[in-house]
């Protein structure tokens, strides 16, 4: 028996990176997963077989979500867990920090979690049940030099979490949010904004020694989108091998 068996999940960003691992974790457990992305996720979703379908989805647009829960409704069924995981990050000094960047870091990585959250709700609220789940990051909890924009749009998706568990609970929703450190993916280790030397060598400053592969937060994504979580709600799960623990 899986730990999902008989949901329906929806990750966006699942073309790659974590949300991919989540989507491959949550088949394994028993889910139907819809993977969405603005890229082409469809080899993503031929590798992850017939429990899974992808869609093209720009999570900054309200018509391309109205469509992509509907569609997930048509294939699997009303959606019992989200996951708000699509999400931009590029550093930038003050002075080349360009107001384009600025928002559409808003757009995606703020908007998007407030569009999937507001459109979803009433399928989950159709079965009284739901788990949400928005990604933000350690960048949420505290400041990172050069981090402007991705770390305003972080702290929103901590505040934005908290006010839709409150709003929800009575329909049986419960919305939480999980704070990644630094993460083995295309991000981190394929970002031409961000120096990858650097990237191995920042595990080092950690409790824990290391930086983290996927599978370790799609793990807690796994257990948040679960039964097993079922007392949680409005609460920030950290997973950082340590990071914050000093702060
Ligand atoms: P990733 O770049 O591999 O994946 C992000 C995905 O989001 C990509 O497939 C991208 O195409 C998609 N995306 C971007 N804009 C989109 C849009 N407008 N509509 C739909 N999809 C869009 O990165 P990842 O590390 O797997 O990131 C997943 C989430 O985890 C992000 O929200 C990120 O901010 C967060 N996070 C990552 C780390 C890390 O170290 N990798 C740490 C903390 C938090």
């Amino acid at each position: 028996m899986g730990r999902l068996d008989g949901k329906v999940a929806l990750i966006t960003g699942g073309a790659r990176g974590m949300g991919a691992s989540h989507a491959e974790l949550f088949i394994k457990e028993g889910a139907k997963v819809v993977i969405t992305d603005i890229l082409d996720g469809s080899e993503t979703a031929k590798r992850l077989g017939d429990h899974c379908k992808y869609i093209q989805h720009d999570v900054t647009k309200r018509e391309d979500w109205e469509k992509v829960v509907k569609e997930t409704e048509e294939t699997f069924g009303p959606i019992s867990v989200l996951i708000n995981n699509a999400g931009i990050a590029r550093f930038a000094p003050w002075e080349s920090r360009t107001d384009e960047d600025y928002d559409q870091h808003y757009r995606i990585n703020q908007l998007g979690v407030y569009l999937g959250m507001q459109i979803t709700a009433p399928s989950m609220i159709k079965t009284g049940k739901g788990s949400m789940i928005n990604i933000s990051s350690i960048a949420g909890l505290f400041g990172s030099a050069g981090l402007m924009a991705y770390t305003a749009t972080k702290f929103a998706v901590r505040g934005m979490t908290k006010v839709a568990a409150l709003d929800w609970g009575q329909y049986g929703i419960r919305v939480n949010s999980i704070h990644p450190g630094v993460i083995r993916t295309p991000m981190t280790m394929e970002n031409p904004n961000v120096d990858v030397s650097l990237v191995e060598q920042m595990g080092e400053t950690v409790a824990l020694g290391r930086i983290a592969d996927p599978i370790e937060v799609s793990n807690l994504a796994l257990f948040l989108a679960s039964d097993e979580s079922s007392y949680s709600t409005g609460a920030e799960f950290v997973i950082d091998g340590g990071q914050t623990a000093k702060y």
